[in-house]
């Protein structure tokens, strides 16, 4: 069965990514697209500043862009992917899911939330039981689930992967590419011939958010998993890609091999977007690898890639990689949307 779905904050980085994600995809049809009131009543093509890889489907560049609010959307959608600024996101997705929709957001308004499960798919599934209790507290027909923050989803599968040597403390510096501070984000004078060791909140989201995904769900109530996270995220000239560097302390002693066996391992799930297997790991004669620009685009841009594993007395050091507006942000909204569907939440 095709479920009918809406893009809010279609014109921007990640909705332009969600607009190719969802072209020919086997179980989402794309029925309406929102933005801010100075793009509502443009054709599609004429509001947005395409900037995707792939041509603007025909159809999508016919679309009139709607007002973002629950009067806009039509009765027969039943599912809206958010990529809207977290502000407005705040503002506007608890009045969707109100009004019976199930809203599958990139935004971090409510990511840690207790009552909003924040998932992906091939590590925390079981955190979607969730939407009972935020049906229960909050009277809502609809429901509001997040993804997480596009550096936080290219660490958490290595950091699962390792949980079973028992993961006690995490350092990551990151590498991040200019594509996630959106179209207006970063100008080209301040990150041409240049990198800048801050990104305002994003240590904070990395720190918590790792935890709340490697935690546990009772039925009722998430523990948030007891590992100490510190995070240093800077921004690069890249385009695409984030490429971060872990160091772990486990309370085993796993030797480099055993390291990348456990991360090869993670199966990548039968979802419609899943990729397989969901972490690509480089061998020790690949010591370079991954680099953002021969990495990213692994299993269509939804593989995380590792590589570069060493150990020392202390623990382990490994870089990762994802691709940040597809894995990290609209294909991870889509997965989380395959796996509402496949659940039979909508
Ligand atoms: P962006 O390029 O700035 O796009 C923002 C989108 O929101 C545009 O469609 C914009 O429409 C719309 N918008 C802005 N103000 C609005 C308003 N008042 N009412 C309705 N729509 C409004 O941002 P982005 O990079 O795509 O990021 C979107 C969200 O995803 C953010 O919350 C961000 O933190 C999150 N995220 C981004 C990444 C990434 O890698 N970029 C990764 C993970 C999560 P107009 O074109 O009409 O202005």
């Amino acid at each position: 069965m095709t479920t009918r779905v809406g893009i809010l904050g279609a014109t921007g980085a990640v909705g332009q990514r969600f607009i190719q994600l969802l072209e020919n995809h086997e179980g989402f049809e794309l029925a309406c697209v929102t933005a801010s009131d100075e793009s509502a009543g443009k054709s599609y093509g004429d509001a947005a500043k395409w900037r995707v890889d792939t041509p603007i489907p025909d159809d999508v560049a016919d679309l009139i862009v709607r007002e973002t609010s629950p009067e806009a959307i039509p009765d027969d959608v039943d599912l809206l992917f958010s990529s809207l600024p977290s502000g407005v996101a705040a503002e506007v997705e608890p009045g969707l899911c109100e009004a019976g929709y199930v809203v599958s957001s990139n935004s971090s308004n409510d990511r840690m939330a207790a009552d909003v499960p924040l998932t992906i798919p091939e590590i925390n599934p079981d955190h979607l039981g969730l939407i009972e209790v935020q049906r229960d507290e909050r009277g809502w027909d609809g429901a509001l689930i997040k993804n997480p923050n596009c550096s936080t989803i290219t660490m958490v599968p290595t950091l699962a992967a390792l949980d079973e040597f028992g993961l006690e403390r995490v350092h990551v510096s990151t590498l991040q590419a200019v594509s996630g501070a959106g179209y207006s984000g970063v100008t080209s004078m301040e990150i041409i011939d240049n990198a800048v060791p801050h990104i305002g909140g994003e240590e904070e989201k990395m720190e918590s958010e790792s935890r709340k995904l490697l935690g546990s769900f009772d039925g009722a109530e998430l523990s948030l998993h007891d590992a100490d996270v510190a995070a240093s995220c800077n921004r690069i000239p890249t385009l695409d890609g984030h490429l971060e560097n872990v160091f772990a302390e486990t309370t085993a002693d796993p030797d480099p091999d055993e390291v990348r066996d456990a991360m090869a391992a993670l199966p990548g799930g039968d979802l419609p977007s899943s990729p397989d297997p969901l972490i690509h790991v480089f061998g020790p004669e690949d010591p370079d690898r991954p680099q953002p620009r021969m990495d990213r685009m692994r299993g269509d841009g939804m593989q995380i890639v590792a590589g570069g594993v060493r150990t020392t007395a202390e623990g382990v050091k490994y870089n990762c990689l994802a691709h940040n507006t597809v894995r990290g942000a609209a294909g991870a909204s889509v997965l989380n949307g395959e796996l509402l569907a496949a659940e039979g939440w909508i």
